[in-house]
C-alpha cells in the first residue's frame, strides 16, 4: 500500500458478508481472515482503522412494519470474532455515518479500530448517493478499498467515496492488490502455451469471458453443461442435457472466431449421462455428440477428462472458470477432479495457475488442492468481470 499511515485515520471498506447461521454464528470466515493482513499493516504503521461494509440485503428483507431487521443485519455479529483474528479491540459504532460514528471515528486514537454498522442499512448506498459518501468520507483521512468482491458495484462505499479524496489519500488494500495483481498476470503478461478452462451451467454467463479469451489464449477447454449448447452447434444429439436454445447460433460463430483466431478449442469427446438429475441416477458414457434419448451429460466422460488433462499440463498459464460437470454428486465429479489435479500438477512442474470465479473456487476446496494452485481468487462476479475486460468502479475510483 502506497500511502503512509502514521497517525492517520484510514476509512477501509472490507468485504464482511460473511455468511451465518440461526444464532449469528460466522460459518465462513474466509472473508475476515482475507481482511486481516491490510487491517494490520495500517495498525503497524501507526494508524487507526475505520472498517465499513455491507452485510446481506437488509433493505430486499425488511420487517413486516416496514423497518429494518437490525437484529439479523447487524455488523455487530462480526465484532468478537474480528477482535480475536486481530487480537486488539474493536470497537462499534451502530450507525455507519450517524452521531455515533463521528464521534466515536473522531476520538479514534493509533492503534485503534472501529466497525461501522452496515452501510446497506441507507438505500443511498446502493445508489451511490454523493452526499451519502461524503459523510463517509468526512470520517477519515485516507480511503483503503479491499473490497475486491464489490469492485464491480458503483456503490458509495466502494466507489463514491473515493471521489472525496486525491490520488496521495486513497490507495488499494492487500487483498484487492494481489487480486488484480493475479488477474493482470494472465491477461496481460501471460507466459505462453496460455490454457483456458471454463465450465458450468450456462454459456450465456460465459460468452463474453470466452471472447475475452480469444485474445491470449492457445487452447479454450470447454466443460460443463456448457458443452452439450456447442454439441448442438456441431449438430449433435445431446438427449436431455441442459442446454441453451438461443445460444446455439452465438455459438457456432464463438468456434468459427476461434478457428480464425488460431484457437483451439477443446471439447469433451464423450460425457458420463444420466437418465435422471439425481446421485443415484443409471449412468453411461457416451459420445458428447451421441447422447442417447432420455440421457442428460452430468460430467465430462474419462477420455474427454484425460485429453483436457494432457492439454493443460502442457500449459505454462493455466486459467480455470467453471466446473466440468455436476460435481456436488460423487457420480459426476470425476471430470472436474481430473482437471483438478492436472492443473496441480502443471503447477508443480512451473506453470502459473489461476482459479477464479464461483463454483471451480468451490471445486479446488472440495479437493484440498487450493495451496496447490498458483492463485485463488474470491473476487467472484467482480473477477469475472475484470477478465472479461470491463473497466470495474471501484478500481477506476482509486486510479483517477
Ligand atoms: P456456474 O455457476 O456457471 O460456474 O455453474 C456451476 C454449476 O454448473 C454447478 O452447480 C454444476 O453442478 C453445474 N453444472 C456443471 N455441469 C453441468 C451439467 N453437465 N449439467 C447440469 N449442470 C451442470
Amino acid at each position: 500500500m502506497k500511502i503512509n499511515f502514521a497517525g492517520k485515520k484510514a476509512l477501509v471498506r472490507v468485504d464482511f458478508n460473511v455468511p451465518l447461521d440461526k444464532q449469528y454464528n460466522i460459518t465462513d470466515d474466509t472473508r475476515i481472515r482475507e481482511a486481516v493482513p491490510t487491517i494490520l499493516e495500517i495498525l503497524k504503521e501507526g494508524g487507526s482503522v475505520i472498517l465499513m461494509s455491507h452485510l446481506g440485503r437488509p433493505l430486499e428483507k425488511l420487517n413486516a412494519d416496514g423497518s429494518i431487521n437490525k437484529e439479523k443485519f447487524t455488523l455487530n455479529h462480526l465484532v468478537k470474532h474480528l477482535k480475536k483474528k486481530l487480537k486488539v479491540k474493536v470497537q462499534f459504532a451502530d450507525d455507519c455515518v450517524g452521531k455515533s460514528a463521528v464521534k466515536k471515528a473522531a476520538a479514534l486514537k493509533p492503534g485503534e479500530v472501529l466497525l461501522l454498522e452496515n452501510t446497506r442499512f441507507y438505500p443511498e448506498e446502493e445508489k451511490g448517493d454523493e452526499a451519502f459518501a461524503k459523510k463517509l468520507a468526512n470520517l477519515a483521512d485516507v480511503y483503503v478499498n479491499d473490497a475486491f468482491g464489490t469492485a464491480h458495484r458503483a456503490h458509495a462505499s466502494t466507489t463514491i467515496v473515493a471521489h472525496n479524496f486525491d490520488q496521495n489519500h486513497k490507495c488499494f488494500g492487500m487483498l484487492m492488490e494481489r487480486e488484480i495483481e493475479n488477474a493482470d498476470k494472465v491477461i496481460k503478461n501471460s507466459v505462453k502455451p496460455v490454457t483456458c478452462v471454463t465450465g458450468g451451467a450456462k454459456v450465456s454467463d460465459k460468452l463474453l469471458l470466452l471472447e475475452r479469451f480469444l485474445d491470449f489464449a492457445d487452447n479454450i477447454i470447454i466443460g460443463g453443461a456448457m458443452a452439450y449448447t456447442f454439441m448442438l452447434a456441431k449438430k449433435g444429439q445431446v438427449g436431455n442435457s441442459l442446454v441453451e436454445q438461443d445460444r446455439v447460433k452465438t455459438a457456432k460463430e464463438f468456434l468459427a472466431k476461434a478457428k480464425a483466431a488460431g484457437v483451439k478449442v477443446f471439447l469433451p469427446k464423450d460425457s458420463v449421462c444420466a437418465d435422471k438429475f439425481a446421485a443415484d441416477a443409471n449412468t453411461l458414457v457416451a459420445p458428447s455428440n451421441l447422447i442417447p434419448d432420455g440421457y442428460m451429460g452430468l460430467d465430462i466422460g474419462p477420455a474427454a477428462a484425460k485429453t483436457f488433462a494432457g492439454v493443460i499440463r502442457k500449459s505454462q498459464t493455466i486459467i480455470w472458470n467453471g466446473p466440468m460437470g455436476v460435481f456436488e454428486m460423487p457420480a459426476f465429479a470425476e471430470g472436474t477432479k481430473t482437471v483438478a489435479k492436472a492443473v496441480a500438477s502443471a503447477t508443480k512442474k512451473g506453470a502459473y495457475s489461476m482459479v477464479g470465479g464461483g463454483d471451480s473456487v468451490a471445486a479446488v476446496n472440495q479437493l484440498k488442492l487450493t495451496k496447490k494452485v498458483s492463485f485463488v481468487s474470491t473476487g467472484g462476479g467482480a473477477m469475472l468481470e475484470y477478465l472479461e475486460g470491463k473497466e470495474l468502479p471501484g478500481i477506476k475510483a482509486i486510479r483517477e
